[in-house]
């Protein structure tokens, strides 16, 4: 009885053809290249696929503790992202900053205020009424890299799929990119932001709107650079709004 036991547990563990072929599509989706596979799997080795109909409290409920990365190290707090669950309008920026580790929350610093004053002033400016609390606001990883340092390729791939289970969730009109690692973490794009700024493009059929970071606008103080994320906004407000 026992031996039937371990067999029917075992068999209920195997994954279906289905199941693995919609795995690894939703992995390469992701452009995760390569899976790993334990000598002896069993289900719970590999990362879930985004359940249909989730909502943003079980995704958060699934992040738990996190510690899927080494990002988890130096973290005081997981910043998952915050904003109106139904928005219309999602900015992906790259990771949290001191002032965000500290709140958990996210665009809470100087670059924060600065994304909330083009939010705001845009659409005052443009004769559109919503205000940061209308839109979602998340990063492309949860916890802050040490020394606000770049994510490394594969803590934007463990992280990701938190933020393609986000995306999914809300699916908003239009997705602003707010910086060169939201851009590739989107649209594994190589191209310089320069470039790429100010067009649409799309990711899973929703069109992606790239922009300069709000920390590089106030970094460098460039009146160029300003005016044409300005822009960006203008054109990303009237077509999520009008
Ligand atoms: S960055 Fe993401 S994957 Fe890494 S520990 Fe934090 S929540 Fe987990």
């Amino acid at each position: 009885l026992a031996a039937d036991e371990d067999e029917s547990e075992t068999l209920k563990r195997r994954m279906t053809r289905e199941q693995v072929v919609e795995y690894l599509e939703f992995y390469r989706d992701l452009g995760v290249d390569f899976v790993y596979r334990r000598a002896a799997p069993t289900q719970s080795d590999l990362p879930p696929l985004a359940p249909v109909g989730e909502t943003l409290d079980q995704i958060r409920l699934d992040i738990g503790d996190c510690k899927r990365c080494r990002l988890s190290e130096a973290r005081n707090s997981i910043v998952f992202g915050s904003g109106n669950e139904h928005a219309r309008l999602v900015f992906v920026g790259e990771g949290p900053g001191a002032d965000e580790d500290e709140q958990g929350l996210p665009f809470v610093g100087r670059a924060g205020q600065l994304l909330t004053q083009m939010i705001d002033n845009t659409a005052a400016k443009e004769g559109i009424p919503i205000s940061r609390a209308d839109v979602y606001i998340c990063n492309v990883v949860k916890c802050r890299p040490p020394e606000n340092r770049t994510p490394q390729p594969d803590e934007m791939q463990t992280c990701g799929h938190f933020l393609y289970r986000q995306l999914m969730t809300i699916k908003p009109k239009a997705i602003c990119a707010l910086g060169a690692t939201a851009m590739k973490a989107l649209l594994n794009s190589k191209e310089g932001i320069t470039r790429q700024r100010g067009q649409w493009q799309k990711w899973h059929g929703i069109p992606v709107m790239v922009t300069y970071h709000p920390s590089y606008l106030l970094r460098q103080y460039n009146q160029q650079a300003r005016r044409e994320a300005w822009e960006d906004l203008k054109t990303l407000f009237h077509f999520v709004y009008d």
